[in-house]
């Protein structure tokens, strides 16, 4: 038998949450069908945790627009929704000439994207706050923070719940139709099932692109390649020795390897940058001395055999190794030509920080 439903969003991490919290407060009906025994354990729960201002992005790119917009919205809601976070700020430092020019770039993009308070500040001054820190001056964003993801996500799987939406868990999407009445999802798991929909958000993080090409009647040429870029984090023994997140000039892929805590105080460093052919989130022990060289540019103090491999995460990018830097790809009804179907692909860093504003602009989409 086939259910007929109005929404449903495939993907339980913190965009498909955001997403179909967006569409229950909007009065839809909503079911987020998720593979997982559990929301949030793809990438959502293996990033930094940064509430991101928003400086590095292009000015109109949608990630400039989406983590502003986003870091606003996301301030406002963790505070009322009492979630754990602190904006304990955060230092971009350059160690030479080079990157001073780029921390330049960085705060002009910044600037162009309506980034609130992003101060450039001379070594001295860095010293003062930051003096285990070495560099030859730096850009302060007294507003970057970080939160507590799991609790954010249960905040809003609680208002998906409130508002008469649905996360049905161990629900993997294996296929689907696009048919003249709606869209058929067929639906594995312990007790199969089919469901017509009349709106479809896909929102699988990292089987997003394996999603869209089991759709039948997607035209196959909208779904781009997907390009695995993992990042690995070391953990830091002992005293924390900064008071705030600390982050090099971006390097390649990522942000550069950088310093940031969690809420229970433990220092970690990361994410770096290694391309891989299939998914996995061990942490290779031997990567270790990329990252004390790494770290050691900005903090020569650190101390052989402080660093432990700690946890992974991985960039769902769009290009290959060496091609510039991709925007969020979000297509809707005018991009692919389906009616009721949204498809989020490359949604890497700052999706967490975007989140309540992607969740805005993919209703918005489907209105
Ligand atoms: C190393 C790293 C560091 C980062 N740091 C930050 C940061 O500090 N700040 C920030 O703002 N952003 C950061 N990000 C980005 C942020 O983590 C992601 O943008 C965000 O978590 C992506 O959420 P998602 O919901 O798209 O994906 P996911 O969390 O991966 O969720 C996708 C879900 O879809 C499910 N799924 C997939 N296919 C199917 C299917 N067919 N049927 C049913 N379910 C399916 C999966 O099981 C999964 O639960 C970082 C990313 C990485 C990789």
């Amino acid at each position: 038998m086939t259910d007929r439903l109005d929404c449903a969003v495939v993907g339980a991490g913190v965009i498909g949450l955001a997403i179909a919290r967006a569409l229950a407060l909007a009065g839809h009906e909503v079911i987020v069908l998720e593979a997982a025994d559990a929301i949030g354990t793809g990438t959502s729960s293996r990033n930094s945790e940064v509430l991101h201002a928003g400086m590095y992005y292009p000015e109109g790119s949608l990630k400039a627009r989406l983590c502003v917009e986003g870091h606003a919205l996301l301030r406002r809601y963790l505070a009322e929704r009492r979630v754990d976070h602190t904006l304990l700020g955060k230092l971009i430092v350059a160690t030479d000439t080079a990157e001073e020019a780029q921390l330049d770039a960085i705060l002009a993009r910044g600037r162009a994207n309506g980034v609130e308070q992003l101060f450039r500040l001379a070594a001295a001054e860095v010293h003062r706050l930051e003096p285990a820190v070495r560099c030859t001056a730096a850009l302060h964003s007294p507003l970057t923070g970080i939160l507590d993801t799991h609790g954010y996500m249960l905040a809003l799987q609680g208002d998906i719940e409130a508002n008469g939406g649905l996360v049905a868990l161990k629900s993997p999407v294996v296929g689907g139709e696009v048919t003249g009445q709606g869209i058929r999802l067929s639906v594995g798991g312990v007790e199969p099932s089919e469901i017509l929909c009349d709106r479809v958000v896909n929102a699988g993080g990292l089987g997003a692109q394996a999603l869209g090409a089991a759709l039948a009647g997607l035209p196959g040429e909208t779904v781009p390649p997907l390009y695995l870029c993992k990042g690995n984090y070391f953990l830091l023994s002992g005293r924390v020795p900064f008071a705030r997140l600390i982050y090099p000039t971006p390097q390649g892929a990522g942000l550069g390897v950088h310093f940031t805590l969690d809420l229970a105080g433990q220092g970690r460093f990361g994410p770096d940058v290694e391309w891989i052919e299939q998914a996995h989130y061990e942490v290779d022990a031997r990567r270790g001395d990329g990252f004390y060289a790494a770290i050691r540019r900005y903090w020569p103090e650190i101390g052989d055999g402080s660093l432990r491999p700690g946890f992974a995460g991985i960039r769902t990018k769009l290009g290959p190794q060496g091609q510039a830097a991709d925007d969020f790809l979000i297509q809707g009804p005018a991009d692919h030509g389906v009616a009721g179907l949204v498809n989020l692909y490359g949604m890497e860093s700052p999706g967490l920080t975007a989140s309540l504003a992607i969740g805005a602009h993919v209703a918005e989409l489907l209105q």
